[in-house]
C-alpha cells in the first residue's frame, strides 16, 4: 500500500503539472497493445497511441506513465522497448520477434569441469559486489554515478583477470547514441569456434521515483554480482572456451533495454552469430517455493529453455547444489533479452520468483541488500549461469570430453513411436516423465516394466524426457517428434 501511494502520488503531480501541449520528457516507445490502451484510459494526457499493429503499440509516453506500467500492468519492467523517433517506433511494430535465425544443438558433455566450478561458487562473493553497487546510492542512467558504477565493474572485472594471469581476455567499455551511461562487456575468445557466441547479460543502472535514490540492490546489483561471480570461478579455474564467450553490464535498461538495444544491433549489423544468449535481471529474492523461474514468453527460445531445464535436471537434482525450478511469464520488454531475441538471436531469461511473488520493494529507494541479508539465493543463478557457459561455449580442452561417465549410463533411443531406455548400470527405471518448455507434462510413469516409453500420442515438437532409476540417478534426454 504504502509504495502504491507513492506511485500514485508521482503520478497526480504529473497530471496537475502537464498541460495537453506540454510534451517535455516524453519518449517514443512500443509497448503491448493492451498495456497501450489500459494506460489511455487511466492517464489520457501521459499517452498518444501512434499505430497499433500485430498486438503491439507504437506510442509517444511520458514516464511517469512507465511508472504505472511496471506497477499496475507488469511485475518487471520497464515493459515497453525506446525508440529514438516516430519512425522506428512505427517500423518495430514489424519486427518478428521468436524468428531465430540459428538452430544450436546444445548438448551436455563437460560435468566433470561442471562439478568442479559449481562447488566453488561464493555467496559472500556475490554479497559483496551486490553492496558495492548499492553504495553508489542511485545507477540512474543519467546521473553521473552511473558512470562510477561502470567504472568500478571494470576494474572488478580487470582485476579478476589480472589474478588469473590471462593476457588473452579483455574488458571493453561501450558508448551509447541515447544515454550517457556506458555498458560493459568482458570477452573471453573462443579457442576453435571464435565467431560463435555464447552471453549472458545484466543491467548495470537502476531506478526509482527519486532518481537520486536508487539503491538498485535486487534489480540489479544482484545479476551483476551474480555475472562476476561466474566470471570469478570460471577465470580460477582456467577456462579456455571453444566458443567466444561474453558478459555484459549494461547501460539504461530501466528507460527502455537502451544500452541492450544498441548492442544487439551492433551484433546482427556486424553478422555476429550468437548461439545462446541468458539474461540475470533479479536474482536474489526468493518470493517462490521453487528457486529458478524459467519464463516462457514467445520471444524466448524453446530450445534454449529445454536446455537450461536439462542443465538443472543433470546438475541440481539432488545433493549439495539441489534446486527446484517452475515456469513464469514476463511479458513484452521485459528485459534485456527482448533486446537480442528481436535480432532473431535465441534467449532466455532465468528469474528469481514467479512474476506475482518477484521483489516487491525494486525502482524504489527500499530495494536494499538488507531486505534478505545474504546472497543465497543468487548464488543459484551463478551455478546455472557456470552450468550454461561451460555447457554451451565447451572447454577446448579435450580431456574434459572423456570424463563423461555420468551421461554414460542412460542411453536413449526414439524411432518417433517409442523412446527405447537403456541403462547401463544395471538398474532400471523408476520414474519416467516427458515434459515440454514451457514444463507440460505430456507423459508419466511408473515402474516401468519395459524399457520402451510409448510416445505416440505426443504432437510434433521438441520434448525432455526426465528419468529416474532405482537407486535415485537422474538422467535427462531431449528428443524430437516428426
Ligand atoms: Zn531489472
Amino acid at each position: 500500500m504504502y509504495l502504491k501511494s507513492i506511485f500514485l502520488g508521482c503520478l497526480s503531480f504529473a497530471l496537475t503539472s502537464l498541460h495537453a501541449q506540454d510534451r517535455t520528457g516524453f519518449i517514443h516507445a512500443t509497448m503491448q497493445e493492451n498495456h497501450a490502451v489500459e494506460l489511455f484510459h487511466q492517464f489520457p494526457q501521459l499517452i498518444d497511441i501512434i499505430e497499433s499493429k500485430n498486438q503491439l503499440s507504437a506510442v509517444y509516453i511520458h514516464p511517469d506513465a512507465t511508472h504505472e506500467l511496471h506497477q499496475k500492468i507488469l511485475s518487471h519492467g520497464p515493459g515497453f522497448i525506446f525508440h529514438p523517433d516516430k519512425q522506428q517506433a512505427i517500423q518495430a511494430l514489424d519486427q518478428p520477434v521468436g524468428k531465430w535465425m540459428n538452430v544450436t544443438n546444445y548438448t551436455l558433455s563437460e560435468s566433470s569441469f561442471v562439478y568442479k566450478a559449481i562447488d566453488d561458487v561464493k555467496a559472500d562473493r556475490i554479497k559483496e559486489v551486490m553492496l558495492i553497487l548499492e553504495n553508489f546510492g542511485t545507477r540512474f542512467h543519467t546521473d553521473p554515478k552511473a558512470n562510477l558504477a561502470v567504472q568500478k565493474v571494470k576494474e572488478l572485472w580487470e582485476e579478476l583477470i589480472a589474478i588469473s594471469g590471462r593476457t588473452d581476455i579483455h574488458v571493453r567499455i561501450i558508448n551509447h547514441v541515447n544515454t550517457p551511461m556506458k555498458s560493459v562487456v568482458l570477452t573471453i575468445d573462443g579457442n576453435e569456434k571464435a565467431d560463435e557466441y555464447v552471453i549472458i547479460g545484466g543491467h548495470l543502472d537502476s531506478t526509482a521515483p527519486d532518481k537520486t535514490n536508487a539503491p538498485g540492490s535486487d534489480d540489479n546489483a544482484s545479476g551483476i554480482a551474480t555475472i562476476t561471480e561466474v566470471i570469478r570461478v570460471l577465470l580460477s579455474h582456467d577456462f579456455m572456451p571453444q566458443r567466444t564467450t561474453e558478459f555484459m553490464a549494461y547501460a539504461a535498461e530501466e528507460i527502455g533495454l537502451v544500452g541492450s538495444k544498441e548492442i544487439a544491433t551492433t551484433y546482427k549489423n556486424q553478422e555476429k552469430n550468437v548461439i545462446a544468449y541468458v539474461q540475470f535481471d533479479m536474482t536474489n529474492y526468493q518470493g517462490s517455493v521453487e528457486d529458478i523461474f524459467i519464463t516462457t514468453d514467445s520471444y524466448n527460445n524453446n530450445d534454449l529453455n529445454l536446455y537450461l531445464i536439462d542443465l538443472m535436471e543433470t546438475y541440481n537434482k539432488t545433493g549439495k547444489h539441489a534446486l527446484t525450478y517452475n515456469y513464469t511469464k514476463c511479458n513484452y520488454g521485459c528485459s534485456d533479452h527482448h533486446s537480442w531475441a528481436q535480432k532473431g538471436y535465441p534467449t532466455a531469461f532465468p528469474f528469481e520468483a514467479s512474476f506475482s511473488e518477484s521483489s516487491p520493494y525494486i525502482h524504489t529507494a527500499s530495494d536494499r541488500f538488507t531486505i534478505v541479508g545474504h546472497a543465497d539465493h543468487a548464488a543459484k543463478f551463478s551455478k546455472l549461469g557456470l552450468e550454461f557457459v561451460i555447457e554451451a561455449a565447451k572447454t577446448s580442452n579435450k580431456m574434459s570430453l572423456t570424463n563423461i561417465h555420468y551421461k554414460n549410463q542412460a542411453k536413449f533411443y526414439n524411432d518417433n513411436q517409442f523412446l527405447t531406455i537403456q541403462l547401463t548400470n544395471q538398474s532400471k527405471v523408476h520414474t519416467i516423465k516427458v515434459i515440454d518448455a514451457a514444463g507440460f507434462t505430456h507423459l508419466s510413469k511408473e515402474y516401468l516394466a519395459s524399457t520402451k516409453l510409448d510416445i505416440r500420442s505426443l504432437k510434433s515438437g521438441f520434448y525432455i524426457a526426465i528419468l529416474t532409476d532405482q537407486l535415485g540417478e537422474t538422467f535427462t534426454h531431449k528428443f524430437r517428434v516428426y
